[in-house]
């Protein structure tokens, strides 16, 4: 009996078909990347049903394997091993998304190291005072003034050229301090790991680069302003992003 399962490893045509298909996905979904200039969201969008595609073959054929080794139903029932082999590609496409997607998000917006010896100074100094190990500074090659920071396996600062160009000295110090106030709340590994798993969807890993919460937002806020004893810079660096928003509308 289980030598007849065995010998029935090799794929039907009905599976090959799907497999195929499934690379064809693949395929289309990566074109547009390389040609169009799309938005950040439809890139995710598309590389996320990219990894997918390109996994789907790989679950299947694995888990006809494993159905065929086991001489189990889901061998000869097609639905049934869709069934098994669909959600366990979506599983493992996220995870393998939310290390990926963020390395393309970086590559994307031209990042480098930020070489201004002033400002990794002051990132050295407070870094040290907040015991966390300094987060590697990097411009963002882009003329609008933003600023963020993601905390994965290493934590990191992204200042925009644009927002260095308009800001001071103190109201950079300001905004990086909000960023820092970011970083050692979400200073334990452990911490980040569970709001990924919270939301589980690369998405909202993305969306986390630009929105963080309202709560946490404040938080950074007090944490700046209660470093630099005053609000003063925190205030007039915010001011000056709203201008520049209000003059691209
Ligand atoms: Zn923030």
């Amino acid at each position: 009996m289980i030598i007849g399962c065995l010998a029935g490893i090799p794929l039907e045509s009905d599976k090959l078909i799907l497999m195929g298909f499934s690379l064809i996905i693949a395929v289309a979904t990566f074109i547009p990347l390389k040609k169009f200039n799309l938005s950040t969201k439809s890139k995710v969008a598309l590389i996320y049903g990219h990894i997918i595609a390109i996994l789907f073959p790989i679950v299947l054929f694995t888990t006809n394997v494993l159905c065929g080794t086991g001489c189990m139903p889901c061998y000869n029932n097609m639905y049934s091993l869709i069934a098994l082999s669909l959600p366990t590609t979506l599983i493992i496409g996220t995870v393998i998304s939310l290390f990926v997607i963020p390395g393309i998000y970086i590559v994307y917006y031209k990042k480098s190291v930020l070489e201004n010896i002033q400002i990794n100074k002051f990132v050295e100094n407070q870094s040290k005072r907040l015991k966390i190990t300094k987060p590697e500074i990097y411009t963002v090659n882009t003329a609008n003034p933003l600023a963020f920071s993601f905390r994965s396996f290493k934590s990191g600062i992204f200042l925009s050229a644009g927002l260095l160009d308009i800001l001071k000295k103190r109201e950079v110090e300001a905004v990086i301090l909000h960023e820092l106030g970011h970083i050692k709340r979400k200073a334990s590994l452990l911490t980040s790991s569970i709001s990924i798993l919270k939301f589980f969807t690369p998405f909202s890993l993305l969306a986390r680069f630009h929105y963080d919460s309202y709560k946490e937002e404040k938080y950074a806020d007090s944490f700046a302003i209660r470093k630099q004893k005053s609000s003063k810079w925190l205030k007039s660096a915010k001011r000056k992003l709203d201008e520049f928003e209000r003059q691209k509308l």
